[in-house]
Formats: structure tokens, sequence, C-alpha cells
């Protein structure tokens, strides 16, 4: 049988109105919408979760969840566009435009929130069951999670210290550590994460089992990991993550191969790289800047992948061979752990492909690396490499210019071209040969 939560003290402290920063002007209007109509209703509303959080330090939240006494049922009376979620653990999701507020009722047992409890590692299942909100807040992970705010007198209901902990600026798990991370192992990436994300300390007893327990992870639902890699390096705090992941012993249990790449690399030059790259996200993420998932997995396993090209190369197996069967063998082994759908790991390998392509200046192919959609993406990528190694540096000024040039001015400075094959048969209207031999040599490249 599986032990007993320990339920640790839960005694109410209220921090009112007046000695508290959270206002209502920084909470979404539909989340206030929300939390009025079940108040004028009769029920209870709360804001909660990271929510409370991010306010309390100053931060902007992007979503809104809220807690109520109301059932699923009791809530989708109250609100036209309302949904009701979930098969075993039912929710409501209020809906606004494109604003989802959740709304979900007090519940009693912990929770790994993946939905699918009873899918892993046969690990007993205990059902979930509609709590009191003492019950509610000691479920949570992370006492910085588990803070209420009561619309009924805009105070703050503290169950677990969490007040003292956010203003203390420490993650801190609620219960006893190491059960916690035994129950859902993900909570582990949650307090790095989390920390890196509000700049905050995982306290002592958080920290101490994390590398202990870290290979726990492993076992862990890939789509989860997957979910929990893009919000660890594309939500803006990527640097500060990977270096928390390095510190709890975790990179090397989420990347393996990345991991054994990296302490395999004495030089430190993949790190440095690495670190370059997620510095350039977290800048694009400050900007309100684009980010893609497909760039950001090409560089994490980067040191993975160069590994096992080098090892390919040194059994003797020809580089093109070898490029292609290193991205293979890298994406392959990722799937272990994290499920990166193929939509990103095409383009992904499509990135480290097209990085032995820039040493070629002959016309037609700068031509048509030019015209290749992932040129951008793979010359970002060439340019993140001189942060390992200078010899890059020719290649990136040759095609920095390369794109800022008209295609006269790049086919004059090329030098003349071959007969037969001239600056205007290449960008004329293609002809069906034409076409058909593009289509062929852009199949080549992507499987080069
Ligand atoms: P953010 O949304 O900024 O990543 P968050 O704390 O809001 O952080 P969510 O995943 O949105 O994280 O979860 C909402 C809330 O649900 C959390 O604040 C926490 O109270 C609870 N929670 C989430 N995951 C877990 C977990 N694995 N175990 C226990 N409680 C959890
Ligand atoms: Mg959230």
């Amino acid at each position: 049988m599986e032990p007993a939560v320990i339920v640790p003290q839960a005694a109410l402290h209220i921090i009112p109105r007046e000695q508290h920063t959270i206002s209502r002007k920084d909470i979404s209007p539909n989340a206030l919408r929300v939390l009025y109509r079940l108040r004028d209703a009769g029920f209870a509303g709360y804001l909660v979760g990271g929510a409370v959080r991010d306010l309390l330090v100053g931060g902007h939240p992007k979503d809104f969840d809220v807690a109520t006494d109301a059932t699923p049922e009791q809530v989708k009376q109250l609100f036209r566009n309302c949904r009701l979620i979930g098969r075993r653990f039912r929710l409501a999701h209020v809906v606004f435009g494109r604003e989802i507020i959740e709304v979900a009722t007090f519940r009693a047992n912990s929770d790994d929130g993946s939905g699918d409890r009873e899918m892993e590692n046969g690990r007993l299942v205990r059902d979930n069951v509609y709590g009191s909100i003492e019950d509610d807040a000691v479920r949570r992970d992370f006492t910085a999670n588990a803070l209420y705010y009561a619309i009924e007198d805009f105070s703050v209901r503290d169950y677990v210290g969490g007040y003292d902990d956010v203003m203390a600026r420490k993650m801190k798990l609620i219960g006893d550590p190491e059960q916690r991370y035994r129950e859902d192992p993900v909570r582990m990436l949650r307090a790095v994460r989390l920390a890196a994300k509000l700049g905050f300390e995982i306290e002592a007893a958080t920290a101490e089992p994390i590398p202990r327990l870290a290979g726990l992870l492993a076992e862990a639902a890939p789509a989860r990991l997957f979910e929990e890699i893009l919000k660890l390096f594309l939500s803006g705090h990527g640097v500060a993550s990977f270096e928390g992941l390095e510190r709890t012993g975790l990179l090397p249990v989420l990347l393996p191969e990345t991991g054994a790449a990296l302490a395999a690399n004495r030089s430190g030059a993949l790190r440095r790289m690495l670190l370059e790259g997620l510095r350039g996200t977290d800048t694009r993420v400050a900007n309100d800047e684009p980010v893609s998932p497909a760039f950001l997995f090409a560089l994490l396993l980067w040191p993975a992948y160069c590994r096992a090209l080098a090892s390919l190369q040194a059994q003797g197996v020809s580089v093109e061979d070898a490029q292609r069967r290193a991205a293979d063998r890298v994406t392959l082994h990722q799937l272990n752990t994290v499920a990166l759908p193929r939509r990103f790991s095409l383009p992904m390998q499509e990135i480290w492909l097209l990085q032995s392509r820039f040493s070629n200046r002959q016309r037609k192919r700068v031509m048509r690396l030019l015209a290749h959609p992932r040129f951008r993406a793979a010359y970002d990528f060439l340019v993140l490499r001189m942060a390992a190694s200078d010899s890059h540096a020719d290649d990136v000024a040759f095609w920095r210019e390369a794109q800022t040039q008209s295609s006269e001015q790049l086919a004059a400075s090329l030098g003349a071209a071959a007969a037969g094959d001239s600056y205007t048969d290449e960008n004329a209207p293609p002809s069906k040969r034409r076409r058909r031999r593009r289509r062929r040599s852009g199949a080549a490249s992507a499987g080069e």
C-alpha cells in the first residue's frame, strides 16, 4: 500500500488586503468575472496557484486559475461559456474568446497534473476526491503555489507558509520532499524551472533529494517531459534553467547523450555554444520575438550529434552517411525520454545537416542553399557555432553578406557561370525539367 501522505499542519494565515501587493487591476478581467459570479451565487471563489505567486513578485501571470467549492456541474450552470473537461477528474473551462479560465473544485489527494496517473509505472492510483480548501492546498507541490486570493475580501489565504516563502524567495515542497518527488518526479524539474523563472532559491531540504532521485525522472511520461522542456527553455529563462539542471544532476537524465557529450568535451566549447544559444533565445522571448522548438532541440542535442558524428567517422563511415546516421541515432535515442514530435525533429535534423553545406561556394550551391526553406535557421545556428570555434567566422561573413546581396551581385561575385547554367537560367520561371531537378535536389538535401 502506498504510504499515507504526510499532511502538514494546515494552519490558516490570512494576509489582509492592505498587507499584500495584489491589486485587482493586475488580474485578468475575465478571471475577476468568474470569481464575482461564483461569489454572487453563494460559492467560494479564489484565484490560486501560479497566478497568485507571480502577482506577489510583481510578475504577469500567463494564466489565471480559479478554485472553488462549487462542483463542476454547478460551475457549468453559472456560465454559458463553460465546458467540462477531464474524465476522471472534471474541470470547468470558462471560455472568453482566446482566454480560458480554469475553474477547479477543491480536491483532496495529490495529483501529478498529467491526468493519467494510473498509467504511470503501475503505481497505485488514488482516486481524486473533492475536498476542503485545506486539502486542496496541501496536495499542491510548492508552498509558493498554494496561495489563495479570496474575492470576498481580497485577502490572501495561506495554509502552508507559502506567503513567507514567496517573500523569502524560496521554493519549498509541501510535505516530505522525497515522498513528493517519488509520487511525481516531474516536481524536480518544476523546482528547477520555477526557481529559474522567479529568481528563487530552492530551499535546502527541497533541493537535497534531487541529485539522489534524479534518475526517477527517466520514468516520467515522455510527452510530459517534452512540454516541460519547452517551458524550461522557451519561457525566457533558459540559461538559468540550464544551469539549474546542471547543478541538480537532472540534465544527464533529461538529455542523456548531450549530458555525456558535454562531460567529454574538455574544452567546454560545446557548453559555451549551448549557453550562447539559450541566451539568444532568452533575449528573443524578452523582445516578444518568436522562438522555435526545432531550433531549440537542434541546440540542445547538438553536442550529442557532434559526438555521434565523430564516433561514426572514426569507424570509417563516410561523412555524408555519418551525418545522416548520427542525426537519426541521436533523435531515436532521445525519444526514450522525451517525446519530440516529428514536426520538430525533422527541421531539427535539417538544421544540422545543412551545416556542412556552408563551406561550399559553388555558385549553384550557394543559390540553392539561400533558397532552402531552412536556410535562415541553419545560418543562425552557424552563427552560434562561432561561440564554440572561430573557424566558422569566414563562412558566417560570407553568408551574412550573401543574404544582403541581390542575385545579380551575388552571381557576379561568385564568378562566371558554367555554360548553359547561367544566372538567368537559374532564376527563370522553372520549366518542368527544372522543377523536377529542383525537387530531387530538395529531397537530397533533406536526406544528405
Ligand atoms: P507556470 O504556469 O508559471 O509554469 P504554475 O505553478 O502555474 O507555473 P501549472 O502547471 O500551471 O504551474 O500548475 C498550476 C498549479 O497546479 C500549480 O501552481 C500547483 O499549485 C499545482 N500543480 C501543478 N503541477 C503540480 C504537481 N506536479 N504536483 C502538485 N501540484 C501541482
Ligand atoms: Mg500556470
